[in-house]
């Protein structure tokens, strides 16, 4: 039997004039993600993306691949018939047999949908005509009975008859859903080494925004390993994402700056702000729309309401968090999922934790940290972190 891949889509189906716009973004998409497959091809037909490739034995490693990608529900490998009462049946029949080979199925369900309705046999016809046939084929075995169960079936077989062709299917791989890369603009995300910002990366970049790095370290007093990190987490992004480019910047004058200059308190926020300031006007040069943090409220001592508000005045551009209301075990969850946690709890030290304060204030004014800042020539050091900057582009593995 040719086997296919069927694609389906989520919230791009509820799109309204757009959703050719955002079919065609994912039809490239998913093309570029199984272009490695032999004689790899993606097509449309009645509204769902199918894929195929001359290797049969490679579908389900291509059906991963698709399911990475943005914008996909759900991938199945599914059989590709003649739309025509005599080859269904039979084919269906057929079908359950070979995936029983495969894996213990005692008990089954047939659930038929007839987006063809020139097809001379409506739906719930179908499925009860599909399920005679398997019966009749499956039982030949005393020892390895098949039997219909409408409730709790070990396998539910999906039956669509399209105009041409008909799909018979078993199995969904669930997707990320979202939209595809691209289809929303680019953000500059402040990538530290921990958990949360690459998270918040792939979250910004699974409703399709494109993504580029800004990577801030106190380079001798952090390791060149510690950077090594942060290129092995946006390795991993750029498996969702594609090429990746990431910029280093050195922030250690700045920080040596505020540790001689302003209260000890207020060493955390003072970077903080400068870190946005540097990443404001690179998201200029680079044509970033928004700036990305893994910022939530009250996760640490720098991010309560009063710390993120004083951050956020550091910069005129919108800054968009996605983790703000995410509880630490929901955002583990993510990075588990994505593969960026083992690298991510690595131990290596970040330019935050050179100089800790012992007591970081959790409720800094504004006024009182604008006047520390007057103490420091800061268009200077950030014009000198600039000259400090290197410029990595990462390519997926
Ligand atoms: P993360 O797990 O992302 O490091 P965190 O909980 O450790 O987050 P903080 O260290 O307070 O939180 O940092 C808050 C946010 O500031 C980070 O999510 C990131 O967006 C940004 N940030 C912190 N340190 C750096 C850094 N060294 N380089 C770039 N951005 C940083
Ligand atoms: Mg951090």
């Amino acid at each position: 039997m040719n086997k296919v891949l069927i694609i389906k889509y989520g919230e791009i189906a509820l799109k309204g004039m757009n959703k050719p716009y955002f079919e065609r973004v994912l039809m490239e998409r998913i093309k570029k993600a199984i272009k490695g497959f032999p004689g790899a091809n993606v097509w449309r037909y009645e509204g769902v993306v199918f894929a195929r490739t001359d290797d049969p034995e490679k579908l389900p490693e291509m059906a991963q691949e698709v399911a990475r990608v943005f914008g996909v529900s759900t991938v199945s490998i599914a059989a590709e018939v003649e739309s025509d009462p005599e080859t269904i049946f039979p084919a269906a029949a057929e079908y359950m047999k070979e995936i029983r080979q495969q894996q213990k199925i005692y008990t089954f369900k047939v659930e038929a949908k007839r987006s063809n309705k020139q097809f001379p046999i409506i739906s719930p016809e179908i499925a009860r005509k599909a399920g005679g046939s398997i019966l009749k084929a499956c039982n030949d075995d005393p020892n390895y009975p098949l039997r219909v169960n409408v409730h709790t079936p070990d396998c539910l077989l999906f039956m669509d008859v399209r105009r041409d062709k008909t799909y018979i299917y078993h199995d969904k791989m669930e997707g990320f859903g979202g939209l595809p890369l691209g289809t929303n603009g680019k953000g500059l995300v402040l990538l530290s080494g921990g958990i949360d910002s690459p998270v918040a990366s792939w979250m910004m970049a699974k409703r399709g925004m494109n993504i580029e790095a800004i990577h801030f370290h106190s380079y001798p007093f952090t390791s060149d390993r510690a950077k090594e990190k942060v290129l092995d987490l946006v390795k991993v992004l750029a498996g969702y994402c594609g090429r990746i480019k990431v910029h280093c910047i050195n922030l250690l004058e700045i920080q040596q700056a505020i540790n001689e200059h302003c209260p000890e308190e207020q060493m955390t926020i003072l970077s903080r702000r400068f870190m946005m300031r540097i990443a404001e006007r690179l998201a200029a040069d680079v044509r970033a729309d928004v700036l990305i943090t893994g910022e939530n409220v009250g996760q640490v001592a720098s991010q309560t309401v009063q710390g993120l508000v004083v951050t956020d005045n550091a910069v005129q551009m919108p800054v968009m968090r996605p983790l703000i209301a995410m509880d630490k075990v929901d955002i583990m969850a993510i990075a588990q999922k994505i593969g960026t946690f083992d690298i991510s709890i690595q131990p290596y030290e970040d330019c935050c934790t050179v100089f800790l304060p012992k007591h970081p204030s959790t409720k800094p004014k504004l006024e009182s940290i604008l006047r520390s800042e007057a103490n420091l020539d800061v268009e200077g050091l950030i014009e000198r972190a600039f000259q400090t900057m290197e410029e990595y582009t990462i390519n997926p593995e």
